[in-house]
């Protein structure tokens, strides 16, 4: 009688998702993995039949935080008797079985190279209930198949390729995502056209280092897996794949009809070519927006850290990006307190951030992940030492920022609309092309795809329709640290 019930009842899901944009993209593909087995999202844990926890462990703060989450659910689970967590992602791959010993609540646990097989996992789960444990890297291709339940319905994460080859002396991606894989051009191509078709308008292509996106097949002999399209962008398209393979790329996505709007991230500024920045300066669709992590100032440290890099060779990488784009956005990532960083390699820091003036950064605190090499590195520097130096740094860059924002005051600028914000649902929010947070008034709301009607009155552009992820017209009256605001004029 129970099962029976329970066969013709509504099953529920619910995520918890942590960490990067890949993440974020797997979590989509992990919903749409249950969604085609006829769950439906919510966001009660109690009411879940399933929850995934996809987790993070590039930080130490993520890992604690998580699993503070981990330990919650099991008073939930108590309430929900086979519920099924299922713990996915970074952490899952770095602790395998110990995780599951230390936690019984969890079913079943997923590194990262089994998103793709999610679904088949939790089918034979269904029928076994025998708890799993998934952590090879090994076994999975790297194409996608399947649906993803996207979180916003313009605006799509699509990864181009997986894993990392660098080594980072403080990272610990490569350990728990594995080697770089690419995806071929054409599995790419296809998403961006079933979003597209999908009603999605701007397209993010991710990965942890995109300038090496295909450099994996050129090196294995399997230039197939990018030569497959060599149709699709005309003349000399085979040559340009086989010479920078993610430019090509870019420009393949460009041309994809329908598309408005081309993001990607992260590029590493040892290998991103003048040829990606020459692409985006010609290209249509292609965001004047560059996301390349910096990481220090100090050419020493960036050594410490195996960047492959120096200071003058970033200063050199962001002339070159302004003298092809001047008002190109640049935005990047930033550790302080690296084993060994003096207060003169962080003023080294503070100074090139000065110099650059990134339209913002993500700023963070040295963490040490055990297994990588910086963990065992003598010199660590002092946690207080660390926080006041992320102080001093966030000052320097909102500075930078907000003088950055005032320089658009009077200017009109091309917004694609998210929403209304939380707190006041006439204000809207939305985004420039270099990604920069806009907000505006905004009285009238149309649902229907029909935006030929156009009201204009004594409010200006306020009344002009309006729906998530249409382009529209900001002229910029207020600047703030963060973001800007401005009236609509189209
Ligand atoms: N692949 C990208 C790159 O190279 O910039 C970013 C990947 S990582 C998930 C995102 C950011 O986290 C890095 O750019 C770095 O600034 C930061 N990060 C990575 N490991 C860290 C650590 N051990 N402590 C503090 N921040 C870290
Ligand atoms: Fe980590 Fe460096 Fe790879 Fe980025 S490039 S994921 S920081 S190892």
């Amino acid at each position: 009688m129970n099962n029976l019930v329970k066969e013709n009842a509504e099953k529920y899901y619910a995520i918890l998702n942590y960490g990067c944009q890949m993440n974020e993209s797997d979590a989509e593909h992990y919903a749409g993995q249950l969604a085609e087995l006829g769950y439906i999202r919510t966001d009660d844990l109690f009411q879940a039949d399933v929850i995934v926890v996809n987790t993070c462990c590039v930080r130490e703060s993520a890992e604690l935080r998580i699993l503070g989450k981990i330990g919650e659910l099991k008073n939930v689970k108590a309430h929900h008797p086979g519920q099924i967590i299922c713990v996915a992602g970074c952490m899952a791959q770095k602790d395998g079985a110990a995780l599951v010993k230390k936690y019984p609540q969890i079913d079943l646990l997923l590194g990262t190279s089994y998103v793709n097989s999610f679904k088949k996992i939790l089918q034979d789960y269904l029928e076994e209930r025998h708890r799993g444990v998934f952590t090879s890297l090994e076994v999975q291709s790297s194409e996608f198949e399947g649906q993803r339940v996207r979180e916003s319905g313009f605006s799509a994460w699509i990864p181009i390729m997986y894993g990392c080859n660098n080594f980072c002396t403080y990272c610990i991606v490569p350990y728990v995502r594995g080697r770089e894989r690419s995806r071929s051009i054409e599995n790419i191509l296809e998403e961006v056209r079933t979003a597209v078709a999908g009603g999605y308008k701007e397209i993010t292509l991710l990965g942890q280092n995109v300038d090496s996106y295909g450099k994996d097949f050129l090196r294995n002999h399997e230039e197939e897996k990018l030569l497959s399209v060599s149709s699709a962008v005309g003349e000399g398209f085979t040559e340009a794949l086989k010479a920078e393979p993610f430019a090509a790329l870019l420009k393949a996505v460009d041309a994809v009809p329908g598309v408005e709007r081309v993001h990607f991230m992260t590029s590493h500024p040892r290998d991103m070519s003048e040829e990606v920045i020459r692409t985006v300066a010609n290209g249509t669709h292609l965001c004047e927006h560059f996301h390349v992590a910096l990481q220090s100032g100090s050419s020493r440290i960036l050594k410490a850290m195996n960047r492959g890099y120096t200071r003058e060779h970033f200063i050199e990488l962001v002339r070159t990006i302004r003298r092809y784009i001047p008002q190109a956005s640049i935005t990047t990532d930033i550790i302080v307190g690296f084993p060994g960083e003096t207060e003169e390699d962080f003023a080294e820091t503070c100074s090139l951030v000065e110099e650059v003036g990134f339209d913002s950064a993500f700023t963070f605190i040295y963490s040490k992940r055990s297994g990588t090499p910086a963990a065992r590195m003598e010199n660590q520097v002092p946690d207080e030492v660390k926080h006041a130096r992320l102080q001093k740094l966030m000052d320097v860059q909102n500075r930078q920022s907000l003088c950055i924002n005032q320089k658009m005051l009077g200017q009109t600028v091309e917004v694609m609309a998210e929403g209304p914000t939380e707190k006041h649902q006439e204000t809207w929010s939305g985004r420039t092309r270099g990604n920069k947070l806009v907000l505006w008034q905004q009285n009238y709301v149309v649902n229907n795809t029909d935006s030929s009607e156009t009201v204009i009155n004594e409010d200006g552009g306020s009344n002009l329709p309006i729906r998530p992820g249409q382009l529209v017209q900001i002229k910029i009256d207020s600047a703030q640290t963060w973001l800007v605001k401005g009236t609509r004029v189209k």
